[in-house]
């Protein structure tokens, strides 16, 4: 027998750093700071609201140079702890001004992050209980608490029963749905899902495939050209292409995998959504070749500007070939929370929905919920798990091995997961259906008196139809004007307008119209701020004109 240590194991505080005690003062200090920040930005260009606390004056875009923080920063951390008050007084002073206010009321860049008091007390109580949700056992009410208000959020957007974890008719689900971090998450373990099925039917049938040096068939995924990027680098990561090609400058020009698996960009129509006759004719040339489709990745509201691709009419091609359907609805699928958008998810087609294998949306662009939140749904979890599922003996338990229970850890790419759901769960309680619906109606209303206020400068046009919040507009085209000056001029009034500081939009560049070759740079107008009124809409549009007047 070993002798046993005769000193006692050193008794240090716990937890080290901040006390318990001290985190009762620092939190609610903490809790001041934020709600001061908020009312600081609620009450920028809101002379009605009477601030409690004077307008923010910050510029809404971080102006510091590359470097500076690195620069104000130890390059080691500090070897004996730092009082609270001192590490706090850092904020300010050292990471304040290298923020870019994404809550600002007249931040209208990419799409919105969605802050809001009830998600940030769930966040706060998530990180509070320190729970990581890998298995129903590690936390029963993480688990349950997921599928309950993802089938909540279900029901809200009218979703096919069989992608909801309740058992219709008695029956067990054979779809489900997750909340997983971000939207190219979804589309990444959508692609792996799919090609887990694809192979599965391949091997069932063994057809004539064509395969590569190793054996393996050529998967091929289609998407459009005015998809996320994230749909590319997905594929990237599944080993179905090789990537942007070596100029990796056009992401539109895609080398195909060693393996010959490749991603086909379906040409789009006039509004930018895929041409879904061109999709079917891509779809047989592969199978024809022995190629095996795999997925359609699908956009209801393209980043660019919001095109919504025919859910109803791809989903034909996708069924009458076996294709995975995924839909990737980020932000305009919270719209659909209001009947009178659901048409963008469902086509205006009733069952439209029947032939999508997958879909997903970001409540945190939209509803509310602060980043990250993405929810995931899916007809067929036996392709996830199939896909993703990997049982080491330490992670196994009575209730797993019964299939009693949903480990989310089979869903996702991590093992370890956030309790997300508690901030999901906190909205959708504080604020109700109903409160949702006006939320994203009011944004939809003031994106109206923007677009028409560009409609009514004839130095402006709008260059897309808007359906949602996202208005695309530009400098008009003057008589004799080339594409090349036209697209400097968007360019230099966009840089100026940020410059101001009063507001940040973005741009994108999209296709002429009328067969002219070449691309319009565009500005990009995304209302959908948890603060945003419409007297921020109203003056953004002043700085617009008082800028292009002074140019
Ligand atoms: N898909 C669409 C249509 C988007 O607009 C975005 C981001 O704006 C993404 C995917 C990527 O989102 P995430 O950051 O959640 O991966």
């Amino acid at each position: 027998m070993p002798d046993q240590p005769t000193t006692p194991v050193p008794q240090p505080a716990l937890p080290p750093g901040v006390s318990i005690d001290q985190f009762r003062d620092a939190g609610k200090q903490l809790v001041d700071f934020i709600a001061d920040y908020w009312q600081s930005l609620a009450a920028v260009a809101a002379p009605d609201a009477r601030p409690t606390v004077p307008p923010a004056t910050f510029p809404v875009a971080s102006t510091v140079a590359p470097g500076d923080l690195l620069r104000a920063l130890p390059s080691a951390c500090p070897e004996t702890p730092e009082p609270w008050d001192t590490i706090m007084r850092d904020v300010p002073a050292l990471i304040m001004p290298g923020i870019t206010h994404w809550q600002h009321p007249s931040f209208f860049g990419f799409f919105p992050a969605n802050a809001s008091p009830a998600a940030i007390l769930g966040e706060l109580l998530s990180a509070g209980l320190g729970v990581n949700g890998m298995l129903w056992s590690t936390s029963p009410a993480a688990t349950e608490l997921e599928m309950r208000v993802l089938d909540w959020l279900a029901k809200l957007i009218d979703l096919p029963r069989d992608m909801m974890h309740e058992p219709a008719d008695g029956q067990p689900s054979s779809g489900g749905s997750v909340i997983m971090g971000t939207a190219s998450e979804g589309t990444l373990v959508a692609l792996i899902a799919a090609r887990h099925r694809a192979r599965t039917c391949v091997r069932a049938s063994s057809p004539a495939t064509s395969t590569s040096s190793s054996g393996t068939p050529a998967y091929v995924v289609y998407t459009s050209s005015q998809a996320h990027s994230s749909v590319i680098k997905a594929a990237m990561i599944a080993g179905i292409c090789a990537g942007p090609n070596a100029s990796g400058v056009d992401p539109s020009i895609i080398s195909p995998a060693p393996d010959g698996s490749h991603v086909r960009l379906v040409p789009t129509l006039d509004d930018l959504s895929i041409d879904a006759g061109a999709l079917a004719r891509l779809i047989d040339a592969d199978l024809a070749a022995g190629r095996v489709p795999v997925c359609v990745v699908a956009t209801v509201g393209t980043t660019g500007t919001l095109a919504i691709d025919d859910v109803d009419a791809i989903g034909r091609v996708c069924r009458d070939r076996a294709v995975w359907l995924h839909i990737d609805a980020a932000f305009a699928g919270c719209a659909a929370v209001c009947p009178e958008f659901r048409w963008m998810l469902h086509s205006r087609t009733p069952g439209s929905l029947e032939s999508v294998d997958s879909l997903g949306f970001n409540p945190h662009k939209w509803l509310l919920t602060n980043f990250d939140c993405h929810c995931f749904y899916t007809r067929d979890r036996a392709a996830l798990t199939g896909a993703l599922s990997i049982t080491p003996e330490y992670l196994r338990n009575a209730n797993s091995d019964a299939g009693r229970v949903i480990d989310y850890r089979d869903w996702q790419v991590p093992l370890g997961r956030r309790f997300r759901a508690l901030k999901l769960w906190f909205v959708l309680r504080s604020v109700g259906a109903e409160g949702l619906r006006e939320y994203i109606r009011s944004h939809v209303r003031m994106a109206e008196v923007f677009e028409s206020l560009v409609r009514s400068d004839t130095r402006f046009e709008v260059t897309h139809a808007r359906d949602l919040s996202m208005v695309c507009f530009a400098p008009r085209r003057r008589d004799g004007e080339s594409l090349d000056e036209v697209n400097a001029r968007a360019r230099a009034l966009l840089t100026r307008v940020n410059a101001t500081g009063t507001a940040l939009l973005t741009h994108t560049v999209a296709p002429c119209t009328g067969g002219e070759p070449g691309s319009r740079s565009i500005l990009r107008l995304a209302i959908g701020g948890t603060l945003t009124r419409e007297a921020h809409v109203r003056n953004v549009w002043q700085t617009l004109v008082a800028v292009l007047d002074a140019s």
